[in-house]
């Protein structure tokens, strides 16, 4: 095994450079491989263009018989890029996206043969798709699932295959993914937000939430990732000492880039241009061997989209620089993990950034209704966000000792604070002539004059306003954003219904006007969701008590978590703005719960295995060598050997010591595996595995850790985190 370690080292220090075909102007290649509105005017006719407009903007149907002029446009189109294969693109429960390839061509009989793509191909498909998880919601003996065009996402090509970006769904009319009921959301936001946006203009129509994802990731070399099996199967280091150099001298961030690794960047860019995806933003990120990938923003579904597609590509495209792109959240202990933040705002179809200050009074009314809504949204239900990001991977930054914490808050800086502690003074009722022009004067107007020279910035808020966007930070680096954006945007879509009521009856029973009423509404707000604000170091166990008394949720584990997913106060939510019903929400709950169990049993496994057949074995080895030592010396020096054979002694001991603590950790783990396994209920088989299988873990690792330190580096088995950090 140790010869696969070095083998690796050596392979992975004379690796070729990856030549990239890089475009001269980005401009002139992006969106090449989208069939975007450029395409579809030249494919298609101008009355199936106009369809799948009016279906983007408003949801409209598309009729069979356009479908079948649409599809054959699009096959065309896909034809002359040099496609072969069409696809259903999908985000199944799995978190990643499926596809099944088919090809256009077709037989016409008499040995004859064509291309061909139907409206039918085009809008709906039924894949074979009974493993996929459903949460007992579709048996599989019972009638399949289908899958069905979304035309907000244009189709792509990628490599020789078609894809169309669709939602799942069983016959039943039940959500089997993750686009579902995030296309639901959005509507619901959508409708909400234009109601209370037509308070300030009477022009907006439209709605759009906004996403712009940053992701991070590690990328270490592939024949180094693949001596690795706990890295190969489980997607982290399970063990491993920590190198004598991590992070600590900050010469990683924003340092230059490797050359190996930027020809990887500049490829990954380049096939992010031909599939429309605006990525921008490049650099090393703290950790050594972690980076990061930003886009420029953009409508909220195909954001999503975009960085499901960006994860799978990021993977295809390291295989061709012999790189392994590593998207877990924790990846290595003691150095820092990987997020995935979501920034998130709402765009009018007027082109206006509602969370964005503006240069009037007016617009800065806007603004202030919009950011004291979101606050109090999250204020009202952190405990359903919280849960929207959990998973047995993020467990390990949310919660474990690294910002963000599990407690959700929100950070506006103290200039913003300022503000709200102004409008919280304000009386109830009628605002008088003075007091309105002191408001819109020193308190109102000044805010976009105070946003510019707004410097603080708080690192390690989970959710934070940075200036014209709110980030929620504490999404992790392997999520499918789908379930964050479904959770942020519902949550918003209930506060914004919750206040045109409340605004609209102070008008019409109060006889308030509108302006009145909307300070009188936000006042309250603000007053209400004082708790969840906090402008502090997010994380630490000063915050931990500060938290508790302030009554927030601090859910540090996943299936701790995951229970606000079926609160009765989130079904009631799900239900009232049409996104899920009971039966999908406990559904979800069931395969995210048993997902949970899944992981941290393959973790168990890997780690015992590791373990028991590498590491102790090795420790033996070494041992061996030790005592063949020692007896030597005796047989040199007699009854005075201990003299020279002292510290030999000592590391046999020693070594006994790690092997008796290491092999009882995995029987007792594999003990409590099985009493997990025992248990019918989904939900308690993964508190089992949290709470009694898990903290085995950290106790296996820390004597094979101590036994690396002790053993002679030349027939240690496991690539070590110096070579997999280190090593470019
Ligand atoms: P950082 O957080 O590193 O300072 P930026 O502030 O430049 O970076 O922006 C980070 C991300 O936020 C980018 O992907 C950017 O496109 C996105 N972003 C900027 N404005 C908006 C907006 N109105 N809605 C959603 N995302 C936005
Ligand atoms: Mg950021």
């Amino acid at each position: 095994m140790s010869t696969l370690r070095f083998q690796a080292i050596k392979e992975s220090l004379n690796r070729p450079l990856v030549e990239v075909n890089e475009a001269e102007r980005r401009s002139a290649i992006f969106g090449d491989n989208v069939f975007n509105e450029a395409a579809m005017r030249q494919y298609i006719t101008k009355e199936s263009f106009k369809s799948v407009i009016d279906a983007v903007e408003n949801g409209s149907k598309i009729d069979r018989g356009v479908a079948d002029q649409i599809s054959t446009g699009m096959k065309e189109w896909a034809i002359s890029k040099g496609a072969t294969h069409y696809t259903h693109w999908f985000q199944p429960l799995t978190g990643s996206t499926a596809e099944k390839h088919d090809a256009f061509f077709e037989t016409t009989g008499g040995g004859g043969a064509l291309e061909k793509f139907g409206g039918g191909q085009l809008v709906q498909q039924e894949p074979d798709a009974s493993s996929f998880p459903n949460g007992g919601i579709r048996n599989t003996f019972e009638a399949r699932g289908y899958t069905a065009w979304d035309p907000t996402s244009p189709a792509f090509i990628y490599g020789t295959t078609l894809c169309i970006p669709t939602v799942f769904v069983a016959y039943t009319g039940e959500a089997l993914d993750n686009k579902t009921p995030l296309l639901r959301a959005l509507q619901a936001v959508d409708h909400a937000a234009t109601a209370v946006a037509k308070y300030f203009d009477k022009n907006v129509t439209k709605v759009n939430p906004t996403l712009g994802w940053e992701q991070e990731y590690f990328l270490i070399d592939k024949a180094l990732a693949k001596s690795r099996p706990d890295l190969n199967l489980a997607g982290r280091t399970l063990l491993g000492h920590a190198s004598a150099k991590g992070q600590q001298l900050d010469d990683h961030y924003f340092g230059s880039i490797p050359t190996r690794v930027l020809n990887y960047m500049r490829d990954l860019e380049n096939e992010c241009m031909l599939l429309g995806i605006p990525v921008k933003t490049r650099h090393n990120e703290v950790a050594p061997n972690q980076f990061e990938l930003a886009p420029i923003f953009e409508e909220a579904n195909l954001a999503v989209d975009h960085n499901s597609l960006l994860m799978d590509v990021m993977n295809k495209v390291a295989d061709r620089h012999s790189f392994k792109v590593l998207l877990h959240e924790k990846p290595f202990a003691g150095i820092n993990g990987s997020g995935k933040h979501n920034n998130w705002s709402l765009a009018t179809n007027t082109g206006v950034n509602l969370l964005s200050p503006g240069s009037t009074p007016m617009k800065n009314l806007q603004f202030l209704t919009f950011f004291i809504n979101t606050i109090s949204a999250v204020n009202e239900y952190e405990e359903l966000l919280r849960s929207a990001i959990a998973s047995a991977s993020n467990d390990h930054r949310l919660g474990a000792n690294e910002a963000p914490p599990a407690i959700i808050s929100v950070f506006i800086g103290s200039q913003l604070t300022a503000v709200l502690d102004e409008l919280e003074k304000l009386k109830n009722g009628k605002l008088s002539p003075e007091d309105k022009t002191e408001l819109k004067l020193n308190v109102v107007g000044k805010i976009p004059e105070i946003l510019l020279d707004n410097t603080d910035r708080n690192r390690t808020s989970p959710f934070a306003f940075t200036g014209n966007k709110f980030e929620f930070r504490a999404v992790g680096s392997t999520a499918n954003c789908a379930k964050p954006m479904t959770v942020l945007n519902a949550i918003m879509a209930k506060q914004l219904i919750d206040f045109k009521s409340k605004v609209d009856a102070l008008i019409k029973d109060k006889g308030m006007k509108k302006d009145d009423a909307i300070f009188n509404v936000l006042k309250q707000y603000i007053k209400d969701s004082k708790r969840i604000r906090f402008e502090g170091d997010g994380y630490g166990e000063a915050w931990e008590k500060e938290a508790a008394k302030r009554k927030l949720s601090n859910n540090k584990t996943t299936p701790q978590a995951l229970k606000a997913q079926v609160s009765k106060k989130t079904i009631a939510l799900y239900e009232e703005l049409g996104i899920m019903s009971k039966v999908e929400i406990e559904a979800r709950h069931e395969i995210e719960v048993e997902e949970y169990a899944m992981r941290i049993q393959i973790e168990g496994r890997v780690l015992g295995d590791i373990a028991r057949n590498h590491v102790i074995p090795t420790g033996i080895h070494y041992q061996n060598i030790l005592i063949e030592n020692v007896q030597g010396l005796k047989d040199i020096y007699g009854k005075g050997f201990k003299k020279y054979a002292g510290e030999q002694m000592e590391l046999i001991e020693a070594i006994s010591g790690h092997i008796a603590k290491i092999n009882k950790g995995i029987t007792d783990m594999i003990n409590e595996r099985k009493k997990a396994n025992k248990l019918e209920d989904t939900e308690k088989r993964a508190f089992a595995y949290c709470d009694k299988v898990k903290p085995y873990f950290d106790e296996i690792r820390y004597h094979c850790d101590k036994l690396e330190l002790l053993v002679d580096d030349e027939i240690w088995p496991l690539t070590k985190y110096r070579e997999l950090l280190f090593t470019h």
